[in-house]
């Protein structure tokens, strides 16, 4: 038998196969690790948008996590859409009780279409609840405005931001700048401040495409891949960015709006 280092994804799932758990499965696999799901509740969606959702009910996420911790040996876990404060209460309750040592928080609110993943009054409970079991937190710049409660719209104000969100309790910040709308340049950066209070910004090319559904998702399961097999944030970061820039530039013909990455890459 081989041994594999098994993951998992506590996450939505996207009909149209670009996001949530799909993309964390699809990154997993192509990383080389095996993935288990948690679903915490299906989309209706496409390219074009999120049509519909349907929270998966919380006693049925708690069976979930029994069911695969009970028999799986989940080396790292990452969370994706949680649609609202119960379902963010059970999950991290759920982690807490997991023990699993590696646990990556995408804080997803907003897709990119524009519809709702999470309820404002969620919000809290991600900040005092699920944050703290964070070893890598993964805001973009709009989720990071909205667990601090400011603006974020310099460069300035991104270092400032992701040491801020340090104290709430996650041992390493990769502050997503994808949306920073800097006139200056045509570089896209990410600002990351790890465990021992270093920061560094990671730097890369602004690729023109609205191909980039599901590259939060992507991001952070490609960061779950990697701790899981025992690397370290400093020697992830640049190889998760050379894999988003590449999944991003060579783009598939999926659908008729805001298509997915490529994960063959
Ligand atoms: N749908 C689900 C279930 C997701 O988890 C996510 C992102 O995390 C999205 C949609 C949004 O994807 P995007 O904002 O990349 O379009």
């Amino acid at each position: 038998m081989i041994d594999v280092t098994q993951v998992l994804t506590v996450a939505g799932v996207d009909s149209s196969g670009g996001a949530g758990a799909n993309a964390d499965l699809k990154t997993f696999h192509n990383q080389g690790v095996y993935g288990a799901s948690v679903i915490t509740g299906l989309t209706a969606q496409n390219t074009l948008g999120v049509q519909n959702i349907l929270p998966t009910p919380t006693e049925f996420i708690s069976d979930q996590f029994s069911s695969v911790l009970s028999d799986l040996n989940i080396r790292a876990l990452k969370t994706g859409a949680l649609f609202d404060a119960e379902r963010v209460q059970v999950v991290a309750s759920e982690i807490a009780k997991s023990g699993v040592v590696h646990v990556v928080v995408d804080p997803v609110m907003v897709a990119k279409g524009g519809a709702k993943l999470l309820t404002d009054d969620a919000i809290e409970a991600v900040k005092t609840e699920l944050f703290p079991l964070a070893t890598v937190v993964t805001p973009n710049l709009a989720e990071a405005a909205v667990l601090l409660n400011r603006p974020i719209e310099t460069v300035d104000d991104m270092i400032v931001a992701a040491y801020d969100l340090q104290q709430l309790g996650p041992k390493n910040v990769v502050l997503k700048g994808g949306h920073l709308n800097d006139s200056r340049s045509n570089d896209v950066a990410d600002y990351v401040v790890f465990a021992d209070g270093t920061g560094r910004w990671y730097h890369a090319s602004r690729i023109e495409t609205n191909r980039t559904h599901g590259t939060g998702d992507t991001l952070s399961a490609f960061i779950t891949a990697h701790l899981a097999q025992g690397e370290t944030l400093v020697d992830i970061m640049p190889r998760a960015k050379a894999f988003m820039n590449t999944a991003i530039a060579e783009s598939i013909a999926v659908g008729h709006g805001h298509g997915p990455l490529n994960h063959w890459v």
